[in-house]
């Protein structure tokens, strides 16, 4: 039976790749694996040779805070035969106006298994889940971090490195543009492999504007220090959470950023209410790994935390553990999904 031509492997959904090295290194390893997977993308999200704006735009402002990523950027057009401006065009591509996902992040700051945080990708079925694969990537003289990932890009929406640093974003639209900025997901990339602490965390992402799409961030260390953090062009916040319990649901939190985001999404907003709800009371509360998870089983109307469609789905779950340097993932729907550990 012919399978449909999608550029992926059976075997490529299932490992974890693993990168190091150089960043040019780390790069060309990439493009040389994923050179058929990069191909298809860009050919299904339209990205041209042809598109009216040049590597330079995206890549001067990238080159000021983070030449590392350029430097992988250039080693993913190597590797994978594909010219600059098309890795360009999927490393800025939710830059370039591509409707983001949806995502659930939630941290316990204490419990018997330590600091534990659950983060949940919620993609629309087809090319968005395509896209985002984990990769484990070494670069040489850095902490080592496993991220997800957009294929043919150097970014990072959510992962753990090995000193225990967990970060994990959900999308939020910036009213602003800022061409001296980064693209999505670029900065936490760079906080991966420099932070061991939240207040690290936080002092770096303060350092690097992005550029236009923007983030509620939640963050935790292995100390189990939380913070929320919300980025967007233009404006940057960050809150503490009161009790144990921290959430972020792709809407803004920090007063002082509100008024520099758009679109407020209907999805965030109701799993936004859900958590309200499920954390109402701490001391009833499971601040364990296996009450995290449980949580994120939960299904509601309108939404869950695993979310079953019609559009959105819940496509990937990391769920971190950072004072022990072990992340689970779920593939799939959190609620039906086998654990796959992976251990620093
Ligand atoms: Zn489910």
């Amino acid at each position: 039976m012919r399978r449909e031509d999608n550029g992926m492997s059976d075997t490529h959904k299932q490992s974890i790749e693993e990168l190091s090295g150089s960043y040019r290194d780390i790069g060309r390893q990439h493009g040389e694996n994923n050179a058929a997977h990069i191909r298809y993308l860009l050919k299904s999200y339209g990205v041209s040779e042809a598109a009216p704006w040049e590597p330079a735009h995206f890549l001067d402002a990238l080159s000021v805070h983070l030449p590392d990523l350029v430097d992988e950027i250039h080693g993913i057009a190597e590797g994978s035969g594909c010219s600059l401006k098309e890795i360009c065009g999927l490393s800025f591509l939710i830059d370039l106006g591509t409707a983001p996902t949806a995502c659930t992040g939630v941290v316990f700051a204490s419990g018997p298994d330590g600091p534990v945080m659950g983060k949940t990708c919620d993609c629309n079925p087809g090319l968005q889940q395509v896209w985002l694969r984990p990769r484990l990537v070494k670069p040489a003289g850095q902490p080592a971090a496993l991220m997800l990932s957009h294929v043919g890009s150097p970014n990072a929406e959510m992962g753990m490195n090995e000193n225990g640093l967990a970060i994990g974003i959900t999308g939020l639209p910036s009213v602003a543009l800022d061409h001296r900025g980064v693209g999505w997901q670029q900065d936490i990339r760079a906080v991966l492999h420099r932070c061991a602490t939240t207040q690290e965390t936080i002092e770096l992402m303060q350092m690097i504007p992005i550029r236009g799409f923007g983030y509620c961030a939640v963050a935790v260390d292995a100390a189990g220090d939380v913070a929320i953090i919300d980025k967007v062009a233009g404006a940057m916040g960050v809150k503490r959470p009161d009790g144990n319990v921290a959430y972020v649901t792709n809407i803004a939190q920090c007063p002082e950023v509100i008024p520099h985001t758009t679109g407020l999404s209907e999805n965030g907003l109701g799993r936004m209410a859900l958590l309200k709800q499920l954390c109402d009371d701490e001391s009833q509360m499971d601040f364990s790994f296996d009450g995290l998870l449980r949580m994120f089983h939960t299904h509601g109307e309108p939404v869950g935390l695993c979310q079953h469609g019609p559009e959105l789905h819940s496509t990937t779950g990391f769920f971190m553990l950072p004072s022990k340097g072990m992340i689970h993932i779920a593939r799939g729907h959190t609620c039906n999904s086998e654990l796959e550990a992976f251990r620093f």
